[in-house]
């Protein structure tokens, strides 16, 4: 598989709006494309930053993954997430590598994306998401 560039770095934030604040106040970052992605109880917010972006997510449910994530660590850093070509592709190497994933097969992402979690238990720790966006654009 050919990972092309680091597409964003997933933050949790406990509320969109404080967790904003250091973001676009005190870094300068321009607050966008806000979504709820309802499978994964989740809101998103995409704040560009060159080629890639920071993503905040902020759970929509106590029982989310964020929440949950939340619960456990403390907000902060969640995940990093690389851009692929193709991940029909990407998934069935780390498949036949046999990587520990979360996703078995692609699910839906935040602005149209395609993406996989690859489990922390395979990487060292990290949540690590690899994404397909299919116009080759950032959401
Ligand atoms: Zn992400």
């Amino acid at each position: 598989m050919k990972l092309t560039k680091i597409d964003h770095i997933g933050i949790a934030v406990p509320d969109m709006s404080s967790g904003a604040k250091f973001w676009t106040e005190a870094l300068g970052l321009t607050y966008e494309a806000e979504e709820i992605v309802a499978e994964q109880k989740v809101k998103t917010a995409f704040l560009p930053v060159g080629e890639s972006e920071v993503e905040l997510l902020e759970s929509t449910d106590p029982d989310g993954p964020v929440a949950k994530f939340i619960e456990k660590r403390g907000p902060g850093f969640q995940h990093i997430a690389f851009r692929v070509d193709d991940i029909d592709a990407a998934l069935a190497e780390l498949k036949e590598k046999d990587i520990a994933l979360i996703d078995q097969e692609p699910r839906k992402g935040a602005g149209g994306a395609r993406i996989i979690f690859i489990h922390p238990k395979a990487t060292g720790g990290i949540l690590v998401e690899l994404c397909e966006r299919g116009d080759g654009t950032t959401p």
